[in-house]
């Protein structure tokens, strides 16, 4: 009970990409970029295994965004056709490739990253990939013109994915849709639909993760307009709640979030999000127990999963590493509270 996890990202050393930015370019090529990546993949499960989290993951050490990592290997997808759009409803601007052709998926994007992370840990692991209503607020489309369409298109390549990462020894397959926060109509009217497209036949546990995006200042400009209360989650947790994903990943601390909304999503797991990812303040376990028992009185504690709130990769390593501890240990003193070992 309380399991603990992470919603995905860790920072990167700085041997392998430059430091406390989202993008970051990489500082190797080739065969060497290659081992330095799974050399901070051992890194980054060390740490989360110090700190005592359950289910850990390779902290997506391998890809430069979590969002353009798995379109690298997708046919149709053009990375020589870059333009920058505005994304997530124009909240800020990104470089972004382009559709121009029927989506296929030449090969395997994670399986290599998986396999190894499996091997290395004897934890439950838990990987996550772009959900389709992200992916396709994150491109340009000049091919299929039908934003529904792109997302059951992409639905189904993550889902050709997804069953070989399953098969690799995945226990846990996240879905990361902040783009569940913007485009609340499009979520009833098609990205369950994806989700579910998405997820078909997969024997693992699975989670999506909904948030208010990494600690950058277009997000925090953001949150300061939505108002004293956010109640964005309110218009998508019963859908999810009716859906068939396992696991709901949404972000409670220091946010506005009524934490009397995750009473919504009866029935689900919930990862609790006790860390905040947008400060360098490292919270004390007091406050990220306060954080759980907040969320306790709506999510039964079989259900709740304290984690993160978001990928923590523009963060200082060392700030991150105090997180994922003050994480465990508050879980602990939550659990010493309910009678639990
Ligand atoms: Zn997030």
């Amino acid at each position: 009970m309380l399991l603990t996890t992470v919603a995905g990202s860790l920072p990167k050393p700085s041997w392998l990409a430059k430091p406390r930015m989202l993008w970051a370019p990489w500082n190797l090529s080739g065969p060497e970029l290659a081992e330095a990546k799974r050399d901070a993949v051992l890194v980054a499960l060390g740490e989360q295994e110090a700190a005592g989290i359950d289910i850990v993951s390779d902290g997506e050490q391998s890809r430069q965004h979590f969002v353009h990592g798995f379109l690298e290997a997708i046919d149709g997808v053009d990375f020589t056709r870059r333009v920058t759009i505005g994304i997530r409803a124009d909240r800020y601007k990104a470089e972004v490739p382009t559709v121009t052709g029927p989506l296929v998926r030449r090969r395997a994007v994670h399986a290599d990253e998986v396999a190894f992370a499996r091997a290395h840990t004897t934890k439950k692991l838990k990987f996550t990939v772009p959900g389709p209503m992200t992916i396709v607020d994150t491109l340009a489309d000049e091919h299929y013109r039908d934003r529904r369409r792109l997302a059951m298109e992409f639905a189904r390549v993550i889902n050709e994915e997804a069953r070989e990462l399953v098969a690799r020894g995945l226990d846990v397959l996240q879905l990361d849709e902040p783009a569940f926060n913007v485009y609340m109509d499009d979520v009833r009217a098609w990205g369950i639909e994806a989700l579910h497209r998405a997820i078909e036949g997969l024997s693992c546990k699975t989670a999506v993760h909904i948030c208010y995006g990494y600690g950058i200042k277009a997000n925090t400009d953001w949150k300061a307009t939505l108002g004293s209360e956010w109640r964005q989650y309110e218009q998508t947790f019963p859908a999810l709640a009716a859906s068939r994903i396992d696991q709901v990943s949404v972000e409670c601390a220091n946010s506005r979030v009524p934490v009397s909304l995750l009473g919504l999503l009866r029935g689900k797991d919930v990862l609790v999000g006790a860390v905040d990812v947008a400060t360098d303040k490292v919270e004390t376990p007091a406050e990220v127990a306060a954080t759980i028992r907040s969320a306790l009185p709506h999510v039964p504690p079989e259900r709740l999963y304290p984690c993160t709130n978001c990928g923590m990769v523009p963060l200082d390593r060392a700030v991150a590493r105090g997180k994922l501890r003050a994480l465990v240990e508050g879980t602990r003193l939550v659990r010493r509270v309910l009678g639990l070992t």
